[in-house]
């Protein structure tokens, strides 16, 4: 019988997920497909379960229903529970789910190289993205400073997720604080609206926009004007799925092949 995935979330028709997954289940033969499953907020909890009457082995959640998917189970990782929302349910048979949040172990991962006594991090936006952000290096004990256009948001996250070295701001002084950061993180959704961050010269300090495709390009491409080192968020999307498969398959993937898979498909896209 071949399983059922697949990721829920509103707007949904733009993700990448179903790519990455279905490369990974065909390349390791698994018998089983991932779909897109449009969901509109307040929808969640029947669509678990009608999910639960199928075959289902596990979801990925996104936008708007990260809070639902880690209230709607009944357990959760610790992560998933301290950052107050979950991107990956696994089914436990009988209606129940259990909850995970990749998005912190995969953002770790797309950082890639980087020390908590001589980085000092600067992380733009503080909606839900940011949580996730800030659990996991605050765990890892970077110094970090949020800042973000609500300032009252900035600070609530820093006081729930914050280290003793965690700091906020409002998102309009954001020059004064990028001059002592090492690595600048965009986690605002403003590339939506055409909107860009300008920066001061980068002097091959890191920008990291964890957007990706056509909505990072304009940002990525005028911070890599001004002299950063930059990364898109396109290998935190591939890590944060590679941790789902692993969870929902206990193998690792491949995820320079989802990688190239991904690249490919939003060229075409651009
Ligand atoms: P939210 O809606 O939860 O948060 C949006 C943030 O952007 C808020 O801090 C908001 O500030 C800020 N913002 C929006 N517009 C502006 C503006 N014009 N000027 C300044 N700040 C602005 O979104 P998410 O955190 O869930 O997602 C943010 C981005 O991260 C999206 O582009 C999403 O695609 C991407 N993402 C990428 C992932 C990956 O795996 N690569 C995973 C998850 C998200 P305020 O609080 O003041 O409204």
């Amino acid at each position: 019988m071949t399983k059922l995935l697949g990721v829920i979330g509103d707007p949904i028709a733009h993700s990448m997920s179903p790519l990455i997954h279905n490369g990974w289940l065909r390349d390791m033969g698994f018998n089983a497909t991932y779909e897109a499953m449009h969901v509109p907020e307040g929808a969640f909890e029947s669509a678990l379960q009608t999910l639960s009457k199928r075959d289902i082995l596990g979801v990925n959640v996104t936008l708007p229903h990260k809070h639902a998917a880690l209230a709607a189970s009944s357990e959760a990782s610790v992560e998933a529970a301290t950052i107050g929302a979950a991107n990956t349910l696994s089914y436990l048979g009988q209606q129940k789910w259990r909850a995970d949040n990749t998005d912190a172990p995969g953002f770790l991962a797309a950082l890639g190289a980087a020390d908590p006594d001589t980085d000092r991090v600067v992380i733009m936006g503080a909606g839900g993205s940011a949580r996730a952000l800030v659990f996991a290096l605050a765990q890892s004990g970077f110094p970090i400073t949020v800042l973000n256009r609500t300032i009252s948001k900035a600070e609530a996250l820093c006081s729930e997720l914050g280290n003793d070295k965690t700091v906020y701001g409002a998102m309009s002084q954001y020059k004064d604080h990028i001059e002592s950061a090492t690595i600048v993180i965009n986690t605002t959704s403003m590339g939506y609206d055409g909107n860009i961050i300008d920066l001061p010269v980068g002097a091959d300090r890191l920008f990291f926009d964890i957007s990706y495709g056509k909505t990072a390009a304009p940002q990525i491409a005028h911070a890599a004007a001004r002299g950063w080192r930059t990364r898109d968020g396109l290998t935190m999307l591939v890590a944060q799925a590679a941790c789902s498969f692993e969870i929902w398959f206990g193998e690792k993937p491949d995820q320079a092949a989802a990688q190239r898979r991904c690249e490919i498909a939003l060229r075409a896209v651009s």
